[in-house]
């Protein structure tokens, strides 16, 4: 499969000259499938750009909502291929399938966007978890959701598809206070073995102790799960929209000087705006799993 990343911003967009390296959209990462089919992680101001480059293409479209945050729907009213009639975008938001579409995409009510959600021509569904589980399988995907740590809630993924293995987990706070819902050795577990694991690495510890609760991990933290899970590559996300490119670099040498001699993850990488990721399964080396960036 190939990734690639179109939104890596957290909370907010955050363009300017001090993040024109990494990027300013918020949350957005297009999957094409070995299948051939489209997947799509979150819909954040990024998927206008994603929008443009596939708008000629005629493929049914599956989007996976984390969750119902700001940054994470906030571009859909700015995706063409909603405004293309009878094409197919299915959502999976962690809604139930019978919830009012509109109650999910807020913003398309007429009022706070000028286009109702009611006008679109196209052919948007909401699927509930089952029938997305389902929808997938048919595709040829397993999927595994994680309940996150994240105020509101929302879901992780665990995409597999011909033995790659994609996690994704944006907006979790590994080491919440007060009342956890998945605690950590269950993310261990969950993201266990993935090539990919894309996680929330928005705080440093100077962001601490007041944002803790807000539902994002440390860079820290993140770095532990990957050894602890022994995923294969890391892909830090979710940047705070106040970490500047001159930060995010200095993150990068941190990792380089942390994961020096361990086994695992071969490669970290701090994302940004137009990153490409092809992983896949070797045929000649059962077991080995190469990734390469385009
Ligand atoms: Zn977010
Ligand atoms: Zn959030």
């Amino acid at each position: 499969m190939i990734l690639t990343f179109y939104g890596v911003r957290g909370s907010i967009p955050a363009p300017g000259p001090e993040t024109v390296k990494y990027g300013g959209n918020t949350s957005c990462i297009h999957i094409r499938l070995e299948s051939g089919s489209d997947l799509i992680l979150d819909s954040g101001t990024g998927i206008r750009q994603l929008g443009r480059h596939i708008v000629n293409q005629d493929r049914d479209l599956f989007l996976l909502l984390s969750h119902r945050h700001w940054d994470h729907i906030q571009g859909f009213p700015f995706f063409l291929p909603v405004y293309q009639p009878g094409r197919k975008i299915c959502i999976y938001s962690g809604a139930e399938a019978n919830d009012d579409l509109l109650s999910i995409l807020r913003q398309m009510d007429g009022a706070t966007f000028p286009v109702h959600a009611r006008q679109l021509p196209s052919r948007v569904s909401n699927v509930g978890h089952d029938a997305m589980v389902q929808r997938l399988q048919a595709k040829g995907v397993n999927i595994l959701t994680r309940a996150l740590n994240h105020p509101g809630g929302g879901q992780a993924f665990r995409i597999e598809e011909e033995g790659v293995v994609v996690a994704y987990v944006t907006d979790n706070e590994l080491d919440p206070p007060g009342t956890i819902t998945t605690r950590y050795e269950s993310w261990v577990e969950f993201c266990r073995g993935a090539d990919l694991l894309i996680h929330d690495a928005q705080y440093t510890e100077s962001d601490m102790p007041h944002k803790h609760g807000w539902g994002h991990s440390l860079i820290s933290q993140v770095r532990r799960l990957a050894v602890d899970a022994e995923v294969r590559n890391l892909v830090m996300f979710h940047h705070d929209p106040e970490r500047t490119d001159f930060e995010l670099e200095q993150v990068e040498r941190d990792n380089d000087a942390y994961f020096r001699g361990l086994r695992a993850p071969s490669r970290c990488i701090v994302s940004f705006e137009g990153l490409s990721l092809r992983i896949r399964a070797s045929d000649t080396d059962a077991g080995r799993h190469f990734l390469e960036v385009l």
